[in-house]
């Protein structure tokens, strides 16, 4: 059994209103999130902007799944819900009959996304469920034109279902998609397939959904780049949609910054780290280019072109170390690099004779540095998935002993991050009552030590007080010292 604390998985921001003095009205209950949205413009560059609005209309309606609603298949399971990133296919607008597109639409989904990085290379870290959801009606709502409106389960439409002048946003009521992933054994990551031919997609930021019309001209890069929002917390680094100007304060999100290069570098903020470098297969050269979050002034975007402005493309540095972090990030799991290790944390164990292992969880590029440690002390030799206690030639004592891994990606370039998001450990207390082969703890097992053994035994001290009977020294406790000293290790 792990010893996981997992978090609430509850991503919805509930605004409860007031009560005025007088006012006995039931409260009201919204969810206000981000929505971003973007289309291709025609020239494989994208526009788009972002809305703040409340994405869950049933959550107010009482409404609720129906019991035995959906048949749910894990699609790609690679590990522990707990252990794993879990994203979670749901649909809209399919009809009973319409199932087996929905499944093709979604297995080439997943098969797309398995090509592209970081996902291919950290598939290992990804499991993927696909929860089929019967809609009454066909297709998605104004579609192929504003007011078109159909009965189905998500309530997907374009226009972001009437709240927004966008055609190309198209949205899903959050409650309803989230109700429905909660029927897959995780539910980390939801994207809401739309039975639609029509462009559009949107990023739900709060609620960690993509929205993607599933026929659309490029339904994939559509997808990539709304998990790039909703995923990996990117903003969009295009440069239309709003303001030609930007004059207002520094962002929090780290693909774009009011700084240029110059100041960048002069405050060690944002992107500094990684100014000028490149790496094969991704956007670059990294700089600061200006143009960026719907203005073409003010706003600065880490490389010329990349997944955040353009359709089709490969993420930059700054989305490739997003990714790669939340890739790694399981339901809050304390310990994402560790499969399986011997248990428990912090357990104790008495003597020489223990074998301690750990079962690192890497991606298919490379292994996982991994050292142990005796307190703060780095046990010289020790790079491996297991360690036996007894060859450590340990005096009588407590220690702790420490596994830790770290992924030493070059895809993660501040050292920082990579300490906090790619780096885990593991603990045992360890108490050795009975001297060790190496009585002279000089790391050797040789002569020294059969002297130092006479010196004890012929002292009567109690070190030589190896075998049974307890408390007498004979020719017992001399065939056991010789025993442990031809085979430190039993
Ligand atoms: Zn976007």
């Amino acid at each position: 059994m792990r010893y996981c604390a997992r978090l609430a998985a509850s991503a919805f921001v509930a605004l409860i209103a007031p009560l005025s003095a007088e006012a006995q009205q039931p409260l009201e209950i919204r969810s206000v999130e981000r929505v971003q949205s973007c289309w291709d413009r025609g020239d494989g560059v994208l526009t788009g902007r972002g809305l703040e609005i409340d994405t869950a209309p049933s959550r107010r309606t009482g409404w609720t799944v129906p019991r035995g609603a959906a048949n749910v298949v894990t699609l790609e399971n690679n590990g522990p819900p707990d252990q794993r990133l879990d994203i979670v296919f749901v649909g809209d607008g399919y009809t009973e009959a319409e199932l087996p597109l929905f499944r093709a639409q979604v297995d080439a989904q997943v098969q797309a996304l398995f090509q592209i990085e970081p996902f291919k290379s950290y598939r290992s870290h990804i499991n993927i469920h696909r929860v089929d959801v019967i809609s009454n009606e066909s297709g998605v709502d104004h579609d192929p034109t504003l007011g078109v409106l159909r009965d189905t389960a998500l309530d997907m439409g374009f226009w972001c279902q009437g709240n927004s002048d966008i055609e190309r946003s198209l949205c899903v009521d959050s409650f309803k998609a989230r109700s429905y992933a909660a029927l897959a054994p995780g539910d980390e990551h939801v994207v809401a397939l739309a039975n639609s031919t029509k462009f559009g997609g949107a990023a739900f930021f709060g609620t960690l959904i993509s929205c993607v019309s599933a026929a659309s001209s490029s339904p994939h890069a559509t997808l990539h780049h709304e998990l790039g929002h909703s995923l990996f917390t990117l903003e969009d680094e295009y440069a239309t949609g709003g303001p030609a100007v930007y004059s207002g304060p520094e962002f929090a999100r780290n693909n774009i910054s009011i700084h240029d290069e110059t100041t960048q570098t002069q405050l060690q903020t944002k992107w500094w780290r990684v100014m000028g470098q490149s790496l094969p297969g991704f956007d670059g050269p990294t700089g600061a280019y200006e143009g960026a979050r719907y203005s073409r002034l003010g706003i600065f975007r880490p490389s010329p072109n990349s997944m955040m402005r353009s359709s089709a493309r490969p993420h930059n540095l700054i989305g490739l170390q997003n990714g790669v972090v939340a890739l790694n990030r399981f339901d809050g799991d304390p310990f994402p690099l560790i499969d399986d290790v011997t248990q428990p944390f912090l357990g104790e164990f008495v003597g020489h004779d223990h074998e301690f292992f750990v079962t690192p969880l890497h991606p298919s590029t490379h292994e996982l540095t991994i050292w142990w440690q005796l307190g703060l002390d780095v046990i010289p030799g020790q790079t491996g998935t297991t360690v036996r206690l007894c060859e450590l030639q340990l005096q009588p004592g407590e220690y702790t002993l420490i596994v830790k891994l770290r992924d030493d990606t070059p895809w993660i370039f501040d050292e920082d991050v990579r300490q906090q998001n790619l780096f885990s450990n593991w603990a045992w207390r360890i108490i050795i009552e009975d001297q060790p082969a190496d009585r002279t703890a000089d790391g050797v097992i040789d002569f020294d030590d059969v002297l130092d053994f006479v010196v004890d035994f012929r002292s009567q001290d109690a070190s030589a007080d190896l075998a049974d009977p307890a408390g007498v020294l004979d020719a017992s406790d001399v065939l056991a010292y010789l025993d442990r000293f031809t085979s430190p290790c039993p």
